[in-house]
């Protein structure tokens, strides 16, 4: 196995399926995958045992669904669709939700006609993540979702856009909590409330930390049980993270070892990438777990207890910003020996890019008999072949 890799474990992914199928026959809810934070489609055949489809930003998603997972919900969302992609999205798609009422009186009929299930993105206007507006969807000037004013205005100007809505989406969190779910419940309920009769269905959206070690669960079932029994709906809940958390590695190889710096600190080159394979480190930002190895924060560089063993740990690429963090080892490192970074497998694959001329990292899948398979591997080609 060459570093850099991906190592996808099916056992813990199952693990997860297995808390959130629990959701799904509690409450009745449908539980979708989000195919953007992880489309890896050598397991979809697992996640498709046990949740009830995907959802897809677009086109090319909803193709991935409809081949992998045939036989499975396939839902779409997206902020503004091309007039060319919805036939086929017609054909291969049973739920679409739209951003805008000008969206849903382009496309609504149309979708209808074909058969499918029509949604329409509400906005709360409820901000329950603090200092992390890149990810939130009620900041101000928000272009996701319709505020209840601009809902009002439009079915004040068509009444007949209301008959076109089977269901109502909201998607505002990100790795939270139930807490701040029946928050913004609260939120929902309070401006739409009088509308949730007439629908069939509400969507959750994702952002839902579902199998994470401190979660809520029964919180977040008593918010579903109140929706389905109060309006009589089905609920979805469509998270992505919670599918993969803490199903994944990143193995990479150390290049290089500078001299350490006056505070006793070594710059690392490693053959991965924060800016190519792990993007989100800089994007978030955020510093991954690294086995075997403890994070250091900067305050505690500043005033160190013990600094042995701190290494900086960077990429390859001429961004100066490729930093993946500080860590602190307990051994002395060495060139080619091999590291492994965790929680890898979601918003990782679906993120790469080849900037610089970077390889990408290949894809292993690790059964659930511990038998381990090389899914992808990329070369030279692929670099070329995008440009
Ligand atoms: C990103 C996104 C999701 C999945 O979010 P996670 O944080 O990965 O759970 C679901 N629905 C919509 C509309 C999204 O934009």
């Amino acid at each position: 196995m060459h570093t850099p890799y991906f190592l996808i474990d099916k056992a813990h992914i199952e693990h997860n399926l297995k808390v959130l199928r629990k959701v799904m026959d509690d409450t009745g809810c449908k539980i979708l995958l989000a195919q953007k934070c992880f489309s890896c489609y050598g397991v979809y055949p697992l996640v498709s045992q046990y949740l009830s489809g995907a959802t897809s930003s677009g086109l090319f998603e909803a193709r991935l669904c409809h081949e992998e997972m045939p036989d499975r919900e396939n839902h779409i969302f997206s902020p503004a669709f091309r007039e060319e992609d919805i036939e086929e999205i017609c054909q291969i798609c049973d739920h679409i939700v739209f951003n805008t009422p000008v969206q849903l009186l382009r496309f609504g009929q149309k979708a209808k006609d074909a058969g499918l299930e029509v949604g329409l993105r509400i906005n709360p206007e409820c901000s329950t993540q603090v200092g992390h507006s890149i990810y939130d969807p009620c900041a101000p000037g928000s272009r996701l979702g319709t505020t209840l004013k601009v809902f009002e205005e439009s079915i004040g100007n068509n009444p007949s856009l209301l008959s076109l809505i089977d269901g109502l989406h909201f998607h505002t969190l990100c790795e939270q909590n139930s807490d701040d779910l029946k928050t913004t419940l609260d939120a929902v309920v309070a401006r739409f409330g009088k509308y949730l009769h007439h629908m069939k269905w509400i969507n959750f959206g994702g952002g839902h930390h579902i199998t994470r070690s401190d979660y809520d669960i029964s919180l977040l079932e008593s918010c579903i049980i109140e929706m389905r029994d109060k309006y009589s709906l089905q609920v979805y809940l469509e998270p992505g993270e919670a599918i993969a958390l803490n199903a994944g590695y990143l193995c990479a190889s150390i290049l290089e070892i500078q001299p350490a710096d006056e505070q006793g600190i070594s710059n690392v080159i490693l053959d991965t990438s924060a800016a190519c394979h792990m993007p989100d480190v800089i994007e978030m930002p955020y510093t991954p777990p690294l086995q075997h190895s403890r994070i250091i924060s900067s305050d505690e560089l500043h005033n160190p207890t013990n600094s042995n063993y701190i290494y900086r740990l960077g990429g390859p690429t001429c961004l100066s910003g490729d930093i993946i963090g500080l860590y602190q080892f307990d051994h002395e490192l060495c060139v080619g020996e091999e590291i492994l970074f965790e929680d890898m497998a979601i918003y990782s694959m679906v993120k790469t890019n080849t900037f610089n001329g970077m390889p990408l990292p290949d894809i292993y899948i690790k059964d659930s008999s511990h038998d381990i398979h090389l899914w992808k591997s990329f070369t030279y080609h692929d670099f070329k072949h995008r440009i």
